[in-house]
């Protein structure tokens, strides 16, 4: 028997990390970083239940800083095993961590000198140099070949469809023997833009599942109808929309949607300032695999990338980061973070929000806690940089661009099982929506589900 030990995801959407211990080794499957509530956020600087160097090897299911974010705090702290992931993780990790680090440092020196913080001196969770140790851990496999993540164990990745190189993680015993573990990282959707259909499932004796939007309804897709309307209604009243966003992933989908609606003149053309760094390389590295996405979002021919739009500018420093935050609109910001919990986006936002005639759109889920929540909760003022900023500009949102499957989405995954696993997990979610998710898994395929507590350790066939 081996047993899994639940250190993160487990009722909330960040964080991520699951221990599993089999005889004397001993596997981390994704290493997360929580995100959010501040309670949330002290968990990143707990110690492990075991001992960093005493774990094997980290399996990794896809580049999202929930999933990765703490991989430098274990290798600071004595992990000298493998990273294994999919090439487009690795690349994508090559972005993010050292990102990651960068703004830990930055937020911590910030704090410092503005003597905002109640810790003297405010310390970065792990540094840039953290973040490149790291990466020298990194193993990339290809999908679906099977990764040997310890004596006589294995792992394999099946494309999940949520982002540039993310899958699900089959985890069995290379001689065939025992049970079979699937953790499913984070699921994509079915049919949308940019990235493939999720792989259907496999025969497992143990599923872990996220259920973000367990118990929503992504609605129907409008075929750009929403965005196309907030673009048209800025550019009138001569304002900026400011699109905080995943540095990552979602920013390919925005200027997907963005250069369809140029394209058909549903909306003028308008300057599309992308003010993220890791956005912009993000950018290339989807070119570069573009025979992992979806056909619609390989160049046509004569095209360079399906990824920009007429006057598409990725803006260079953080000097012409200010000018695009005084220059007057209409034109589009994208940039990061996509919970403007930090990242050049606070500074646009600290512009635009006080002023009426700009938006402000989110185009991703905002965890409780964070800036991005309070404005789609309507808060008429919000704190950045110790100060409090006015709340005049229209907050909009889009549901219909989130990469996380929505409740349908996920049974119509689960129905893609060619037998129900011995049990499923249901991770990376909200209680409220893991309930409703739990009733309809029990309900309509008659599955055995649990939702674990964090710190939860159970038993498992392997
Ligand atoms: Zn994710």
């Amino acid at each position: 028997m081996a047993s899994l030990t639940f250190l993160g995801a487990a009722g909330t959407v960040t964080g991520s990390q699951y221990l599993l211990e089999l005889d004397r080794h001993r596997i981390l499957v994704d290493c997360g970083m929580f995100q959010g509530l501040k309670s949330l956020r002290e968990r990143n600087w707990a110690r492990l239940p075991v001992q960093p160097a005493s774990v094997e090897s980290v399996v990794l299911t896809h580049a999202h800083l929930d999933h990765c974010g703490l991989l430098p705090r274990l290798v600071s702290n004595g992990f000298n095993g493998r990273i294994f992931c999919t090439a487009g993780t690795a690349d994508l990790c090559k972005l993010v961590l050292p990102d990651a680090g960068r703004l830990q440092e930055e937020d911590a020196r910030r704090a410092n000198k503005h003597r905002y913080t109640k810790h003297a001196p405010a310390l970065p969770l792990f540094t840039e140099q953290n973040a490149d140790a790291a990466l020298r851990h990194m193993q990339p496999f290809g999908f679906e070949r099977p990764a040997p993540i310890a004596p006589g164990l294995e792992a394999e990745f099946l494309n999940a469809g949520h982002l540039l190189g993310s899958a699900y993680a089959r985890v069995r015993r290379s001689n065939g023997d025992g049970g079979t573990l699937l953790f499913g990282g984070d699921l994509g959707r079915y049919g949308r833009p940019v990235l493939p259909d999720p792989s259907p499932g496999v025969a497992c004796d143990v599923l872990l599942v996220e259920s973000t939007y367990g118990d929503r309804e992504h609605g129907t897709d409008d075929d750009g109808a929403q965005l196309a309307r907030i673009v048209n209604e800025t550019a009138e009243r001569k304002g900026k929309l400011i699109i905080p966003s995943f540095a990552i992933g979602r920013v390919e989908e925005v200027l997907y949607w963005l250069k369809k609606l140029e394209d058909t003149g549903r909306v003028p053309v308008l300057p599309v300032y992308i003010d993220s760094p890791m956005a912009v390389h993000a950018l290339e590295h989807y070119r570069r695999h573009a025979h992992e996405l979806d056909e619609d979002s390989r160049p046509a021919r004569g095209e360079v990338s399906a990824f920009s739009t007429e006057r598409c500018i990725a803006v260079a420093g953080p000097q012409e980061s200010r000018r695009v935050t005084e220059s007057p609109g209409p034109a589009i910001v994208i940039s990061a973070s996509g919970m403007a919990t930090g990242g050049r986006v606070l500074h646009h936002l600290a512009a635009a929000l006080p002023d009426a005639r700009n938006t402000v759109l989110f185009v991703g889920f905002q965890a409780v806690g964070t800036r991005g929540r309070r404005l789609i909760e309507g808060e008429k003022e919000v704190k950045m940089f110790g100060q409090f900023i006015p709340v005049q500009a229209r907050i909009e949102r889009l549901n219909a661009m989130s990469a996380h499957a929505d409740g349908n989405e996920i049974l119509r995954w689960l129905r893609t099982f060619p037998s129900p696993p011995g049990v499923t997990y249901l991770v990376h979610g909200e209680p409220p929506a893991q309930q409703v998710l739990k009733a309809r898994i029990e309900k309509e395929l008659g599955w055995k589900v649990h939702i674990p507590e964090y710190g939860e350790r159970v038993d498992v066939p392997l």
